[in-house]
């Protein structure tokens, strides 16, 4: 007699389908939890991943409904415990169905292939390849430290051979130009070397903004060891390099924050380069911490975490304070800037420029600009820091008050000068600049304030009298997202930098990551207050990572770094900030920062969660948002199980967005806090439950969509 065996698999199912989101199938074949299968799916047919095996039919269903599985995805290795445990993990933390992140976890060509496509793929794979890495640096007394307390905590199995990681997760806080690549790149030797099957995961903010990583690695240990994984590519290359990882033939995978997911059975390091960068935080769908993920992973699988940044997130910073006070990391230090010969090895200047002794209106004040002239006479590079790109972030009609509004978004369009545009930068509207003003016909409208384009173009005129060494006239290029939409772009613009053919660089903060730009020896930031005062606590704290960031780009190379210099343009140049950034003094400003969010009770100290609601109206967005809050109250204090929770989260009413429309849709978000982790995600769940209910009343028939942003990156 045939046999059935019962299935739960996940597949992809809309965004919030009820908790688990598994799908009972049913299968003529045995199957193990982790394969890949095909499954009808309604009309279609659907890839799936086997989640669990079970005894006897679905008690809730009648046997006569359960579809049959339709094949398997042969040729392929189930997806190991691991992998399903942090889906499962993802899924539940973040409050999203599990079949949408897992199949999202997979790359998107696995859906589309055939048994027959897939096979001759698989049959291309080549063998696990052997590490053999050129050689390095010879280490810095401080490299060497780090190193070896990783080591002392690494263990060979006596039997097997294998690597047991050990210790950690290590954070690890080095001055930018001390040698933190360095250290990864050796760590991963070591490992690599140690344990025949090892893997590594290597992960950076932005793969595109620093293509000299990727080189660097694949120089050090050769094309076939590794791996890239990043949006950029193509869904062939994603395949491919996700099977090289899947069957443990790539030893190494370098990737963007999706990287986190890469199956890869034998993984023993995870380095989480500019840890603190918030591109590690998906902003939709799951919107998981690609770096708090990794921590649990490292867990999960017993391998190493390393985390590295010159300024590290407050979290981390945090999480890494002395055991006795409570703290889970382990704390590396490297504070010296690498450097050979005299003078060199040493952080830039800071100089700050008080703008309120400035004739008012100044963009570039006179010493800023002598300083420019005096750096490019000499045949170096400067680089301007604005965060803002267009021309003018608005047009206004002196007589009438008019301004580029959008009329979709709660927002001003930009003012674009190169093709004459307003643009939104929310929503994308685009249209020609108006002859006159639309509401009075004043002909005489003006742009206020400026972007990345004006200053460009002012700086070409205040310094058009500049020559270069060579006698031809100073040249300045503009670096930000209007000049890198096409392909390949800002690759030719970033070699022009590295040539040497640019004097002056002008960008957002596009140009002041990563970057190994040798020549650099003036980095400014022209406008950087804002972020002082911003509704989002995080903001200074971004603004001194980018700044320390940018100071770390002037000076890189050695015999020049004595004269490089970071300068700042500000009202308020006695503020804490400035001073922590003066002395390149994180943890000053990492101190004065936590003593903040203690008082104000904002994490790293508490946990938040965000509940988003869109609708047509404002008034639609928050009702939902305040019948949820209103039921969940009631539900949780009516049980005992459940009546402390009320009292460890705090819950608080619906309150517009800071962006309140985009696109014709009004935003709504009601946070919630809580000092304890676990209640948050009590209540979180609680909530998702209520919030289907609530949804399915006829009065919020208006809403939209709504969502949850668990450990959000901005408020
Ligand atoms: P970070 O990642 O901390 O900013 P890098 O690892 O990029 O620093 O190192 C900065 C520069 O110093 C690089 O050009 C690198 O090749 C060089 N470097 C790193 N370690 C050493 C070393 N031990 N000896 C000499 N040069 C080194
Ligand atoms: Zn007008
Ligand atoms: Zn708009």
């Amino acid at each position: 007699m045939k046999t059935n065996h019962w299935i739960d698999i996940a597949v992809q199912t809309p965004a919030h389908s009820p908790v688990g989101g598994l799908l009972s199938y049913r299968s003529p074949f045995e199957l193990q939890p982790g394969q890949l299968v095909r499954v009808p799916f309604g009309k279609r047919e659907v890839l799936g991943v086997v989640w669990s095996v079970q005894e006897a039919a679905p008690p809730d269903m009648a046997a006569s409904a359960v579809r049959d599985v339709l094949g398997v995805l042969e040729g392929l290795a189930p997806l190991d415990t691991a992998w399903r445990q942090l889906v499962q993990f993802s899924a539940q933390y973040y409050q999203r169905s599990l079949g949408e992140v897992a199949l999202s976890a997979l790359p998107p060509q696995l859906r589309d292939l055939s048994s027959e496509q897939l096979a001759r793929r698989l049959k291309k794979q080549t063998d696990r390849t052997l590490v053999q890495a050129a050689p390095g640096h010879a280490l810095s007394a401080e490299q060497s430290a780090v190193l070896a307390q990783m080591q002392m905590e690494m263990q060979a199995e006596p039997v097997s051979g294998a690597v047991t990681a050990t210790g950690g997760p290590y954070l690890l806080f080095g001055s930018t130009g001390s040698g933190k690549t360095e250290v990864y790149l050796q760590a991963v030797q070591r490992m690599l070397q140690a344990d025949p099957q090892a893997q590594a995961l290597l992960m950076v903010p932005e793969i595109n903004l620093t293509p000299q990583l990727e080189a660097r690695v694949q120089a050090r240990f050769g094309t076939d060891t590794v791996v890239s994984m990043h949006s950029g590519m193509t869904p062939a290359q994603r395949l491919k390099s996700w099977l090289a990882a899947h069957a443990g033939q790539a030893r190494i995978v370098l990737g963007t924050r999706m990287a986190i997911f890469a199956s890869m059975p034998h993984l023993k390091l995870i380095v989480v380069d500019e840890e603190h960068d918030p591109s590690y935080k998906q902003q939709e769908g799951a919107r998981y911490s690609a770096r708090d993920l990794a921590v649990y992973r490292g867990r999960l699988q017993n391998a190493q975490v390393l985390l590295a940044s010159a300024t590290p997130s407050l979290e981390s910073w945090h999480l890494s304070r002395p055991p006795e006070e409570g703290g889970r990391y382990v704390r590396l230090q490297m504070p010296s800037r690498i450097g050979s010969g005299e003078g060199a090895g040493v952080l830039p200047k800071v100089r700050r420029v008080d703008m309120s002794k400035q004739p008012r209106r100044t963009v570039l004040s006179a010493p800023l600009l002598a300083a420019l002239q005096e750096r490019v006479e000499r045949g170096e590079q400067c680089m301007l820091l604005l965060n803002r790109r267009g021309y003018a972030p608005v047009l206004h009609c002196a007589d009438c008050g008019w301004k580029s509004q959008c009329k979709h978004c709660s927002a001003f369009r930009v003012f674009h000068k190169i093709d004459r545009t307003l643009r939104c930068h929310h929503c994308g509207l685009t249209e020609r600049v108006p002859r006159a003003c639309p509401d009075c016909g004043n002909a005489d409208i003006a742009p206020i304030g400026r972007g990345t384009e004006q200053l460009e173009e002012h700086l070409g005129e205040l310094l058009a009298h500049v020559r270069r060494p060579d006698g031809s006239p100073v040249r300045i290029a503009r670096i930000d997202a209007d000049t890198t939409r096409l392909k390949g772009a800002l690759e030719s613009q970033l070699a022009s930098v590295h040539s040497g053919e640019v004097d002056i660089l002008v960008g957002t903060q596009m140009i002041a990551k990563g970057h190994d730009f040798r020549r650099i020896t003036l980095v400014a930031a022209v406008n950087p207050d804002t972020a002082l005062f911003s509704s989002d606590f995080r903001a200074p704290e971004r603004l001194f990572a980018l700044l320390m960031q940018a100071a770390g780009r002037a000076g890189r190379d050695a015999s020049q770094s004595a004269q490089s210099e970071m300068w700042v343009q500000t009202f308020h140049p006695k503020h804490a900030l400035f001073e922590a950034l003066k002395k390149h003094d994180y943890p000053a400003f990492a101190t004065s920062e936590l003593a903040e969010r203690t008082a104000a009770d904002l994490p790293p100290i508490s946990h938040q969660a965000l509940l988003r609601a869109d609708a047509r109206t404002q008034e639609a967005a928050q009702a939902l948002l305040n019948a949820a809050r209103e039921a969940l109250e009631i539900q949780l204090s009516s049980d005992p199980a459940t009546a402390a929770l009320v009292e460890q989260v705090g819950l608080y009413p619906a309150v517009p967005m800071s962006m309140q429309r985009v696109a014709d849709v009004e935003r709504a978000q009601m946070l919630l806090e809580s000092p304890s982790r676990m209640a948050l995600q009590k209540v979180l769940w609680h909530l998702h439950a209520v919030l289907h209910q609530v949804r399915s009343q006829p009065e919020h028939k208006g809403v939209i969509r709504w969502l949850v942003d668990v450990d959000p990156q901005s408020i």
